[in-house]
Formats: structure tokens, C-alpha cells, sequence
């Protein structure tokens, strides 16, 4: 194949690429977009594979075969609530990939012909040595956060031996620019961008890991975009870059709507809050509990309800019993919608995928800013399994731990029916006024089998 049909093959994978993010940017065309990107993926690994001119294929089917096994059964047999482990397990071998290729290249330039080691072939080999490891291993140290494996581990000075980390690596790498036939000091950088890699990941909190996975994400699009430069290939630049700089801007979105500094989560620095105030303080003598019968007779008259999906739903796989008791609802004359808050559950979108799995319609997800206004029209608001996306500690506390983040503000409506196991706190870890409220009734029970009980119950009457 010419050169120009070759990049032509890469520039409609990449348009391809473009318009599979934009798909993704709304549940509705998710899943073309979704099929546009794989689509793009294939013309990408056909056409450099015909690039190439491989003339043994030995290797590269066995990877194939060996990898998409491995990622089939992967995709099959994770659970919805795991997803951000596999998330961060994917990005860090994305991250491997490009530190070994950019070694390969090396190696391979300095047995072939030293005239290949350009300055760009250099400075971008060191790049995706760096960036590429650091993501493994940082990466590495997310999933087994996330999976319980892993703990906190603060050490005073980490952020100074951070920094002592990052200025070895980049000298290194200035001293392989300068002698690029040293390929220790490739290994090298290896070497100290696993420790900066771990070092930079272990002391942050559990609940700023979500975040750290989204700039993973975009480190290891920076790493592959550097391996492009290495093997000036244009489609490899496009897409790491595209990946890089859109897991900066969730990144950046995911910080907003947790009120966190992106500077402290990069650099692992953990913000003491004022203490919070005690949950007997909070909550004592005030919490009424209800019945799902009593529930539903409150139920039985109210003509607009809005559910608030949170992280329990999704533990407790509830979504099929909201839909049914949603079918119910409208089939008595409620108007029903759901409010999706941008951090509801623990990814971004955690709460539309589940609800879209039990088939409920997109047109009912309705946006913070979109259904905040129309909390003080609605008749009952259902929490299900939500806490801090619900707690107006955020609006009223300016030292509470989620002091600034927009919430949904349910405390608005006439009456709030919360479904939760107890008064237990959620990802914040602070108590929830809430749950003490007026016009509040707490329904202590796992999600499911809240949900069908209100539905059974309101059945009955
Ligand atoms: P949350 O504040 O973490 O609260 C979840 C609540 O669910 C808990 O209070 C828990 O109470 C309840 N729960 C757990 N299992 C349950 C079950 N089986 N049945 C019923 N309830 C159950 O959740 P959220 O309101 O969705 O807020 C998300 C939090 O995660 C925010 O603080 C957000 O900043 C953070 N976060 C989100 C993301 C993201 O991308 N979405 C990323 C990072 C962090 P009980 O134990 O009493 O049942």
C-alpha cells in the first residue's frame, strides 16, 4: 500500500475515533458511537499491520488469540460496581504497551541504522518510557485500592520524594536525548518512573481513587501519543492524544462536581476538613422511620414523583425493581422522573447505565441543573441507596468535606422517602440532615427489596 493510502486508512480511522466520542457524549447514540470507535480500531490495526509488511504472523496472532480471550472473559464476568478496577487495570497495560514499544523502537534503531534516532524519535521515547510507566504502575496501585487489596499508605515527605522522583526521571531522560546509544538509562528511567508511578498513587484517599483513574486514563493516552511520535504513526498520535486530553477534561469535570482540587489529588494531598458534626448531633431523637405501607399510602395520592438513584442502588442490583415500581406509578397516573446526579454511584455514568439495563427510557434521566428547579413542584421524592449527592450540608457548610459540591436539592420537595440500610454515612463519611428532615421518612432496607416491598404495598391499597 502507497504511503498516502496508508495515511488516508489512518485519517478515517481517526475521523472514525472522533465520531465514536461524540456518539458516547449522549446514552442514546452511545452505542454507535461505541461501534463507530471499534470500527475505527480495526482499519487502525489492518492497516498498520499491512504497514509494516509483517512477514511472520506467528506472533501477533498468538496475542490476538491469547488477548482477546483474556478480554472477552474479562468483559464478561465483571460486575457493574467493578468497573473502575478494570477501567484502571485497562488504562495501566495501555501504559505498559507504550513504555515497551518505545523500548523496542530503541533497541531496534541502534541495530538497524543510528540515523533513525532523531531528536523527535528520542524525546519521545523517553516521554512514553516515563508517562507510560508511571501510568502502570499508578494504575497498578488503583485497581488494588479499589479491589480492598491495597491501603492507604501516607508517609511524611511522600510529596518531596515525589518531586525528588520526577527530577531524576526527567534528567535521565535528558541524558538519553543526549546519548541516546546508552539504553540503560532507558531502563533506568524505567526504574524510577515505577517508584514515582507508586509513590504517587499510595497515599491517595479510596474516595479521590475515581479521579485518579480518569487522569490515569489521560497519562496513558499522553504515553500512547508519545509511542505515535516514536513510530511516527499518525493515527497513534490522534488517538492518545484524543485520549489524553478527554480523560483531562472528565478528570476536571469529576472534580467540579466533587468540590476537589485537582492539585491535591495529583499530588496525593489530603485536605483535613473541620470535624463533622457527630451523627447524634445530626440525627438524634429526629429520624422517622416508616413501613412500605405507610409509604404507600403516602404514595397513592402523589402525582409527580422523582427517584434519586445513588451508589446502593447499584449494589444492591435494584434497577429492575425501580422500573417495575416506576410501571406502577405511571400506570396509576404518577408522572415519574429519575434525577441523575453527575457523581451518583462511583463512575461517571454509573447511574444512567444501570438504568438504561432495566430499559428505562433516556427522556425520564433528567440532569441536575435540569430537574433542580422542579423539586418544590414534586409531591414525593424517592432516595434510593443516595447520600451525599443528597446531603444540603454541601449547600450550608462551607468546612464539611463536600462544602461547594452541587446536590440535588430533594430537601425541597414536599415529602422524601429515603431507602437505605441505616443511618450509616456514604463516600464523604459525614452524617446527612436529611434523614432527620420534616418532611422526610426513612425506610430502612436494602434497595431491592425496598423498592418491591412499596410496590407490593401500594398494590394493596
Ligand atoms: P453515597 O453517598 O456513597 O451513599 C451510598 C449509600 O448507599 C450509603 O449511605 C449506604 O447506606 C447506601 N447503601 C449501600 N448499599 C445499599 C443497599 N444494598 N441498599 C440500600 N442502600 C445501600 O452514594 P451517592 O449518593 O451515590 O454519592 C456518590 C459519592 O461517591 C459521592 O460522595 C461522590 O463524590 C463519590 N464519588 C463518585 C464518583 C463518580 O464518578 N460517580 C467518583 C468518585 C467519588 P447504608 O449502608 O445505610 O445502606
Amino acid at each position: 500500500m502507497g504511503n498516502a493510502l496508508i495515511n488516508l486508512a489512518y485519517l478515517a480511522s481517526a475521523t472514525l475515533f472522533i465520531l465514536g466520542i461524540k456518539g458516547l457524549t449522549h446514552p442514546r447514540t452511545a452505542v454507535r458511537g461505541n461501534q463507530l470507535g471499534a470500527i475505527g480500531m480495526l482499519i487502525a490495526v489492518v492497516t498498520a499491520l499491512v504497514d509494516q509488511q509483517v512477514v511472520n504472523y506467528v506472533w501477533i496472532i498468538a496475542g490476538l488469540v491469547i488477548g482477546s480471550g483474556i478480554g472477552a472473559l474479562m468483559a464478561t464476568r465483571v460486575q457493574m460496581t467493578d468497573m473502575p478496577q478494570m477501567v484502571a487495570l485497562l488504562n495501566g497495560f495501555g501504559g505498559a504497551a507504550s513504555t515497551f514499544v518505545a523500548g523496542a523502537a530503541l533497541l531496534d534503531a541502534l541495530q538497524i541504522d543510528l540515523a533513525l534516532i532523531t531528536p523527535q524519535f528520542i524525546v519521545a521515547t523517553a516521554a512514553s518510557g516515563l508517562v507510560g510507566t508511571v501510568t502502570f504502575w499508578g494504575s497498578l496501585v488503583a485497581f488494588g485500592k479499589l479491589q480492598g487489596i491495597v491501603k492507604d499508605v501516607r508517609l511524611p515527605g511522600a510529596q518531596i520524594f515525589n518531586a525528588i522522583l520526577l527530577v531524576v526521571a526527567l534528567a535521565l531522560s535528558v541524558w538519553l536525548i543526549v546519548d541516546p546509544t546508552a539504553v540503560w538509562i532507558y531502563w533506568a528511567i524505567v526504574v524510577v518512573s515505577s517508584i514515582l508511578g507508586l509513590s504517587l498513587v499510595f497515599p491517595i484517599g479510596g474516595a479521590d481513587m475515581p479521579v485518579v483513574i480518569s487522569l490515569l486514563n489521560s497519562y496513558s493516552g499522553i504515553a500512547a501519543a508519545a509511542a505515535g511520535f516514536v513510530l511516527t504513526n499518525n493515527a497513534l498520535i490522534i488517538t492518545g492524544s484524543l485520549v489524553g486530553a478527554s480523560g483531562i477534561i472528565l478528570t476536571s469535570i469529576m472534580c467540579r462536581a466533587m468540590n476537589r482540587s485537582l492539585t491535591n489529588v495529583l499530588f496525593g494531598i489530603w485536605v483535613p476538613s473541620d470535624a463533622a458534626d457527630s451523627s447524634d448531633d445530626v440525627y438524634g431523637g429526629r429520624v422517622k422511620a416508616a413501613n412500605a405501607e405507610e409509604l404507600a399510602m403516602l404514595m397513592e395520592t402523589a402525582r409527580r414523583v422523582v427517584i434519586v438513584p445513588g451508589y446502593g442502588m447499584a449494589v444492591s442490583q435494584a434497577q429492575h425493581a425501580v422500573r417495575d415500581l416506576v410501571n406502577l406509578l405511571e400506570e396509576r397516573g404518577a408522572e415519574v422522573e429519575f434525577a441523575i446526579h453527575p457523581v451518583a454511584g462511583r463512575m461517571p455514568g454509573h447511574m444512567n447505565v444501570l438504568l438504561a439495563e432495566a430499559d428505562i427510557p433516556y427522556d425520564k434521566m433528567k440532569e441536575m441543573d435540569e430537574i433542580n428547579p422542579s423539586f418544590e413542584q414534586t409531591d414525593v421524592v424517592i432516595v434510593i441507596g443516595a447520600n451525599d449527592v443528597v446531603n444540603p450540608v454541601a449547600r450550608t457548610n462551607p468546612s464539611s468535606p463536600i462544602a461547594g459540591m452541587p446536590i440535588l436539592n430533594v430537601d425541597k420537595a414536599r415529602s422524601i422517602i429515603v431507602i437505605k440500610r441505616s443511618l450509616s454515612p456514604g463516600f464523604a463519611g459525614i452524617p446527612n440532615p436529611l434523614f432527620a428532615a420534616d418532611n422526610t421518612l426513612m425506610l430502612f432496607a436494602d434497595a431491592k427489596k425496598g423498592a418491591l416491598d412499596i410496590m407490593n404495598a401500594l398494590k394493596a391499597v
